[in-house]
């Protein structure tokens, strides 16, 4: 392909995905394919010669879009929403476009400077106090992690050595191998399954404690969880607060597990994934309530925040506990004298590669770049608004149907409901609305009870989908129990 080619063709493909936005309405949500569908029709062999820019294109909408599932359809309304918009996709372009590698401040000086600059800006909007921020002038600093199970697992490796080299300190005798061995993990039996893996793959035993009946892990059940740790000779060592569970949108209170970690002298990171963007919003500022007892904090921007994956954005309040970590140096890394304040200038320019696990690093700032200047904080705010005004009005159609219980309280964009004849029947309606494929839910558990969950996922969703999304609910219900009276 020449820059002619490449031209033509990305103008067409820029023109394929306008008119996917604009008609995404007219598409089935969930594709009609049954699995080895395109693995058994593929070629087995990569082609030989170069294929026409037209006839790829051509392949891609006979073979792949078939098998595509619709995240952006408004009938979409699984798990967390995912982000997409516009800019984000000009952000990514330009990103894949350079294609540079920015694992030191040398390797692409635009890489790490505008990351640094993104997650000051979006720090700042989040509210998170100043500590978390690069431009204060303490060790802490945002950092851009592909997702947030690498952020929970990065805080993980990060509390492990800072633990272990406070006990050094204290005992230089000590095993090295034999006391990591006693670090423990906590979070709450709500938590995400990456914070359980984060425990598998950091090698530190993971306890998930109980939650109250509202799905929050209470002060004093990690306190007693600790002293019952402590007595049997093992070591408080890392806890993930939750901050909008994946079931229930349920938040752990940090200003309770907060001075708990305090007094044990233990890590607490905050999985925020979904929930945490909705504190760009002053009114929902109040979930992060008790963020100061925080050691690391992070939000998926490639949730709720119009940016695509892979966009996680994880604050720490010291730096130097990462570095600490994992700075691995080679003579040919070798860059500027970084992670220093530069004095007159007043900047801190930090070595990222010292802050993740991988050592290369796309130019994932610029599509946050791109999504913060094109949409605005404003444009941010209103669409999470919107979203949490759209799950309002979900709410009002389900609890005029006297067929449906809504539990638990919602919060933000996500509302759980089940039918009142019980699991089983709640159960089969979840099947047979996938069935239709004209509607995409998940489940959920709330004080044993199934339930399903509907969230507002599309930024082009309306009240009149929310309406048409209800109307296939009601159908399947009419056809599973009757209509209501
Ligand atoms: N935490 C929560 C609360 C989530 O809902 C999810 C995914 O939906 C994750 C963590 C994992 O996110 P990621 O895919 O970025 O690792």
């Amino acid at each position: 392909m020449d820059s002619q080619e490449f031209r033509d063709c990305a103008k067409t493909v820029i023109d394929m995905l306008a008119d996917y936005y604009d008609n995404i309405r007219d598409r089935q949500v969930v594709p009609s394919v049954e699995p080895g569908y395109l693995i058994k029709t593929a070629p087995e062999d990569a082609p030989e010669e170069p294929e026409k820019w037209e006839n790829v294109l051509k392949d891609f909408n006979q073979t792949v879009m078939p098998g595509v599932t619709h995240w952006h359809s408004p009938q979409f309304h699984g798990y967390f929403p995912h982000g997409s918009s516009y800019g984000n996709i000009i952000g990514s372009l330009l990103c894949d476009g350079l294609a540079v590698m920015g694992f030191t401040w040398r390797a692409s000086p635009a890489c790490t400077e505008l990351e640094v600059v993104t997650m000051n800006w979006l720090g700042k909007l989040l509210g998170l106090p100043q500590e978390f921020l690069n431009c204060s002038p303490g060790p802490g600093g945002g950092v851009i992690q592909g997702s947030a199970s690498e952020a929970t697992l990065v805080g993980l490796l990060a509390a492990k050595e800072k633990t272990f080299r406070r006990l050094l300190k204290k005992d230089p005798s000590i095993d090295k191998d034999l006391i990591k061995t006693k670090f423990v993990a906590y979070s709450s039996d709500q938590c995400n399954s990456s914070v359980e893996k984060a425990g598998a793959l950091g090698s530190m035993k993971m306890r998930l404690l109980p939650s109250d009946s509202n799905c929050q892990l209470r002060g004093e059940t990690l306190k007693k969880a600790f002293a019952e740790d402590k007595a049997k000779g093992l070591i408080p060592c890392y806890v993930v607060a939750n901050l909008g569970t994946t079931g229930t949108c349920a938040f752990d209170p940090l200003y309770e597990l907060g001075p708990v970690c305090k007094e044990e002298n233990v890590w607490l990171h905050v999985d925020a994934a979904y929930a945490g963007a909705a504190s760009i919003c002053p009114e929902y500022r109040y979930i992060i309530k008790g963020i100061e007892y925080v050691d690391s904090f992070d939000v998926n921007v490639h949730k709720w925040l119009l940016v695509s994956f892979d966009c996680s954005a994880m604050w720490v309040k010291d730096s130097y506990d990462l570095i600490n970590a994992f700075d691995i140096q080679r003579i040919y890394l070798d860059d500027v004298k970084s992670e220093t304040r530069v004095s007159e200038a007043e900047v801190t320019v930090p070595d990222y590669r010292h802050w993740q696990m991988p050592l290369g690093r796309r130019f994932r700032a610029l599509k946050l770049w791109t999504v913060l200047k094109m949409h605005g904080a404003q444009g941010l705010r209103k669409h999470i608004r919107n979203h949490i005004t759209l799950a309002e009005h979900f709410l009002k159609l389900v609890h005029a149907d006297q067929r449906f219980v809504v539990e638990p309280k919602p919060t933000l964009g996500l509302v759980c409901f089940r039918l009142k004849n019980g699991d089983s029947y709640t159960k089969q309606l979840l099947e047979n609305l996938l069935a239709t494929k004209q509607i995409f839910m998940v489940a959920c558990t709330y004080r044993n009870r199934y339930l399903i969950r509907f969230v507002i996922c599309s930024r082009l969703t309306t009240e009149k989908d929310v309406e048409h999304s209800w109307r296939i609910i009601t159908n399947e219900a009419d056809l599973l129990i009757g209509p209501t009276h």
